[in-house]
C-alpha cells in the first residue's frame, strides 16, 4: 500500500472511533432524556460521576480501566468498546471498497444508524424516531446521487413505492392484529424502519425483507420457546431481524430471487 492510502485509512480509523464513541452516547441517551443529548458531559451510569477526558478516549480508556469505572469500580458494558471498534473498522472497510469520499461518509452514517437501532431495540424494544427519520431522509436523497456504486433502484418511482409499501404493509399488520386479537404485533417504529429500507431498495425488497425477518425472528426465539421462557406472543424486538433480512437482501437478494423464480 502506498503511503497516501495508509494515511487515509489511519485518519478514517481514528474518525471512526470518535463517531463510534458518539454513537455510544446516542444509544444510551436517545431512548430516554432528549435534553442535553449533544452537549451533556459523559458520566458513569452507576455513580453519576463525570468522566474525565483521559478516561473517555475511545478503545484506550476501556482497556486502561480494564472495563471498570475509575470511581465506583462497577463494570462498564463491553458494548462501548465494540461499537467504537466496529465503527472504526467499517469506516476503513468502506473506504477500501468504495470510490468516492462522499459515498464512504454517507454509508458510514447509514451503517451507524442501523447499528444503533439494533442495539437500542434489543434493549428497550423501541426504535427512536430521530434514527428512523434520519434514515428515511438519507434513503430518499440517496436516489439523487447517481454516481454512487450502490444505486439500488432503476428509477425514483420504485423507491417511492417501496417506501410507501414498507410502511403500509407493517401498518396493516399492526392494525389487523389490534382489531382481531387486540395485541400489539409490531410497533410503528418497525413500520418507519421498513419505510426507510423500502426507499433504499425499492418495492421488490419489501416482501423479501419481511419474509426473511419473520424467519430470523422466529429462529431467534426458538431456543427460549423450547425452554418455555417465551411464547409466540412474547414481545420480541423486530428491528434487528428486519435489518438482518435487509443485509441478506443487499448481499444475496438478487441471486435468491432469481433462484426462486427459476424453481
Ligand atoms: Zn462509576
Amino acid at each position: 500500500m502506498d503511503q497516501q492510502i495508509i494515511f487515509h485509512c489511519t485518519f478514517l480509523f481514528l474518525l471512526g472511533l470518535i463517531l463510534g464513541s458518539f454513537a455510544n452516547v446516542l444509544i444510551y441517551r436517545l431512548p430516554f432524556d432528549k435534553k442535553g443529548i449533544l452537549t451533556g458531559r459523559s458520566f458513569c451510569i452507576f455513580c453519576k460521576k463525570k468522566i474525565q477526558w483521559f478516561d473517555n478516549i475511545p478503545l484506550v480508556s476501556f482497556l486502561n480501566l480494564v472495563g471498570k469505572c475509575r470511581n465506583c469500580k462497577k463494570k462498564i458494558s463491553p458494548r462501548y468498546f465494540f461499537v467504537e471498534l466496529i465503527s472504526a473498522i467499517s469506516f476503513v472497510f468502506l473506504f477500501i471498497n468504495l470510490d468516492n469520499y462522499f459515498e464512504v461518509i454517507f454509508y458510514q452514517i447509514v451503517f451507524l444508524i442501523l447499528l444503533m437501532i439494533i442495539l437500542i431495540d434489543l434493549k428497550h424494544f423501541i426504535i427512536p424516531d430521530e434514527l428512523n427519520f434520519t434514515l428515511i431522509f438519507l434513503a430518499i436523497i440517496h436516489n439523487f446521487f447517481t454516481e454512487f456504486n450502490f444505486s439500488f433502484n432503476e428509477d425514483l418511482n420504485q423507491s417511492i413505492i417501496g417506501g410507501l409499501a414498507g410502511f403500509f404493509v407493517i401498518w396493516s399488520i399492526i392494525f389487523l392484529y389490534d382489531k382481531l386479537k387486540n395485541v400489539e404485533a409490531m410497533g410503528l417504529g418497525d413500520a418507519k424502519l421498513m419505510t426507510a429500507l423500502g426507499f433504499f431498495f425499492g418495492w421488490q425488497s419489501v416482501p423479501f425483507i419481511l419474509f426473511f425477518a419473520s424467519i430470523i425472528g422466529l429462529i431467534s426465539v426458538l431456543p427460549s420457546m423450547i425452554n418455555k421462557q417465551k411464547t409466540l406472543r412474547t414481545e420480541i424486538p423486530f428491528g434487528p431481524p428486519i435489518i438482518c433480512a435487509a443485509c441478506v437482501y443487499f448481499f444475496k437478494g438478487q441471486q435468491i430471487i432469481e433462484f426462486l423464480i427459476v424453481y
